[in-house]
């Protein structure tokens, strides 16, 4: 397997998709990842700080009464 350039999704900059990345995601059933670290790790913290989609608000003292 090879180092592969992948065109983030989000920023639009290339980055390398390494070898044992691939194998890491083939093994997992993955695809391919769309985005950089840098814009993964940032959808992954705002997913966990609740901004972006709405969804039921749990996890937070679920006082809405
Ligand atoms: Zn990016």
């Amino acid at each position: 397997m090879q180092d592969k350039e992948i065109q983030c999704a989000d920023c639009g900059r290339t980055f390398l998709f390494t070898a044992s990345e691939q194998e890491f995601f083939q093994g997992r059933g993955m695809s391919e990842p769309k985005r950089c670290k840098d814009c993964r790790q940032a959808r992954k913290a705002q997913r966990e700080s609740g901004g972006g989609g709405r969804r039921q608000d749990e996890g937070r003292g679920g006082r809405r009464y």
